[in-house]
């Protein structure tokens, strides 16, 4: 059976005091989870230490950074290495979002080596892939996140490959409001896993978890999760209210 995940992000987001009470309320709360069920909480770096000792006693829950450098050390003021997130216990690193690609100028070409980093460092990469507005209102969708797949991902080994998880995030439903519907996150998701076929096998890209995300709430959680090809939910703003996290959680399959 496929991993279903639910991940939050919670962006550059909450004091210490703030993330200290969201992560205790999130321990606190009774979880069902079944072995092939996870929660990744991806936080700011500086409260990785924190959540990695919150969550200790809770199985099926993983720490994630936001981001990591394309360098293992070195002169790279303000940066963070796939190896430091490992060594203070990271399991999971998000890349590719589309607020990094935007507002930090990340291409296809430096995601692929910060995913071949995190991967060296056994770290396993969310990478997020998803198209603009105007990218949809032109019918173009599917050649383009194809594209950032083929152009970050494709040159890794079927078994790296395997270690990844993948979040289709399309941008207008990112913090908009805006869900994609069920049909259209479906619809994507499909597609992603028929291109990873044509590269992998139909045997890898039935086990790669795809995880939507954009506007996933408590309300429409289930009816996304319940989708044949859609395995969780990859969360922003409701991840930052425990009682609307577990609700999402609850929707796991
Ligand atoms: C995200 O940041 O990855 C995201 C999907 O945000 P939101 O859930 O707020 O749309």
């Amino acid at each position: 059976m496929r991993q279903q995940i639910a991940a939050a992000n919670w962006k550059m987001n909450l004091t210490l005091d703030q993330a200290t009470r969201l992560l205790d309320e999130i321990v606190a709360s009774p979880h069902h989870l079944q072995a092939h069920q996870k929660v990744i909480l991806a936080v700011p770096f500086p409260y990785l230490a924190l959540a990695k000792a919150k969550l200790s006693g809770k199985p099926n829950f993983f720490v994630a950074a936001q981001n990591c450098h394309t360098q293992s050390s070195g002169a790279f003021t303000g940066e963070t290495s796939a190896e430091m997130l490992r060594s203070v216990g990271v399991e999971y690193v998000i890349l590719g979002h589309s607020e990094r690609r935007e507002y930090f100028g990340e291409s296809n070409a430096v995601l692929e080596e910060k995913v071949g980093m995190a991967l060296t460092y056994g770290l396993t990469p969310v990478f997020c892939c998803g198209e603009s507005l105007p990218v949809r209102e032109a019918g173009t969708q599917n050649e383009y996140v194809e594209n950032q797949l083929k152009e970050s991902l494709f040159n890794l080994s079927e078994e790296q490959f395997l270690k990844l998880v993948i979040a289709y995030e399309p941008i207008w439903a990112i913090g908009t409001g805006k869900t994609a519907s069920a049909a259209q996150a479906q619809e994507m998701h499909a597609h992603l896993r028929k291109v990873i076929a044509g590269r992998y096998g139909s045997g890898v890209a039935d086990q790669i978890p795809v995880l939507y995300g954009g506007s996933v709430k408590g309300n429409n959680a289930t009816e996304l999760f319940s989708q044949p090809d859609v395995d969780g939910g990859l969360v922003g703003g409701a991840s930052l209210v425990a009682s609307d996290f577990e609700k999402i959680i609850e929707a796991l399959k």
